[in-house]
């Protein structure tokens, strides 16, 4: 029987209701297991408490720190995958910090769960035997991270929330998912050739995030330079256009040597530089802008602290953000 491994970090996988009434991570990993009957049938399962935090509190850091456990247990462990449980308000981001550092062929599944144990229709329990069932599938080696929930099996990173509430929350929103688990059995119908791996000891955390509206200047921008950025996100508009009040401030980023990647606030399709006009990707370009494809905010963030703890030199960066991009 295959051997897998259950990080516990916490999430609505492991919440109980409080005194209040509301819900709060409470489980332990043997706790839920305990509740989950025929997971030892889908793999020989051991378990971790790795944290017991909800996604909204789950640091940068502790991603990386999650990455490295990970990785070890995978050189050192004798495991032949490993499904990480997480909150889901921020697994894609956790997920995808993994999927960018982790260079073995073994699965990575991260799972979670929309409703907590108590509720009718608990999918944890479901979704939990799905993710080792995957772990440990010899189909799913060399296909980098993912994340099965709802049946689904997605890529680290492409998959997206979209709904606050409902089961099927999680897409891939250009691409759809790689395959589904069907009668406790994975099924993959493609692969997933645009994966990256950063060769990095270090991630640095400085990196702001700025959504653009319309008639917005670059207030935002300015600060988060003067109070020490080493890198700007900015979700622009459509193909990747800004208001042109904010481009100042972007100039002012590229002044000091601070990386810009632009990304899209569409929830999907990349960013080009097909325009010309004030603010456009096209002028952001020829000023210097690095490019983010089809990443949402959130995912190009975590790109860019991991480029930057492998390099500060921008040329790089930009290399790493853009290969194979034109
Ligand atoms: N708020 C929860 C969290 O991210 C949601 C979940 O786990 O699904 O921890």
């Amino acid at each position: 029987m295959k051997r897998v491994i259950v990080i516990f970090t916490g999430g609505t996988i492991s919440m109980k209701k409080n005194e209040s009434n509301r819900s709060m991570p409470s489980m332990s990993g043997e706790d839920i297991l305990k509740i989950i009957p025929g997971i030892d049938e889908a793999a020989n399962v051991d378990c971790m408490d790795f944290s017991k935090i909800s996604g909204q509190q789950m640091p940068p850091e502790k991603m990386f720190e999650l990455s490295g456990v990970i990785n070890k247990k995978i050189k050192n462990g004798g495991y032949d995958g490993i499904v990480v449980t997480h909150g889901t308000d921020s697994i894609e981001e956790t997920a995808y910090l993994v999927d960018l550092t982790y260079n073995e062929s073994k699965p990575v599944v991260f799972v979670g769960a929309m409703k907590i144990s108590s509720d009718p229709g608990w999918d944890g329990a479901g979704n939990l035997i799905d993710a080792v069932k995957v772990a440990a599938s010899d189909d799913a080696r060399s296909r980098g991270v993912m994340l099965v929930m709802n049946k689904e099996i997605h890529v680290a990173s492409q998959v997206t929330k979209t709904n606050t509430c409902s089961l099927n929350t999680f897409r891939s929103l250009d691409f759809g998912p790689i395959g589904y688990v069907d009668n406790g059995k994975p099924y993959f119908y493609y692969k997933y050739t645009k994966r990256q791996y950063i060769d990095t000891d270090k991630i640095d955390t400085k990196v702001d995030l700025i959504k653009t509206c319309c008639g917005m200047d670059d207030k935002m921008l300015k600060f988060c330079i003067d109070s020490g950025s080493h890198g700007i996100i900015i979700e622009g508009m459509g193909r990747g256009n800004i208001p042109p009040k904010m481009v100042r401030g972007v100039e002012y980023a590229i002044e000091k040597n601070v990386p810009v990647v632009l990304v899209s606030r569409c929830i999907s399709g990349k960013v080009t530089d097909d325009y010309g006009d004030e603010g456009s990707g096209g002028e952001l370009r020829e000023k210097g802008v690095i490019f983010g494809d089809n990443l949402p905010g959130q995912k190009a963030r975590i790109k860019l602290m991991a480029a930057l703890g492998y390099t500060k030199n921008v040329a790089e960066i930009k290399k790493i953000f853009e290969e194979n991009y034109y």
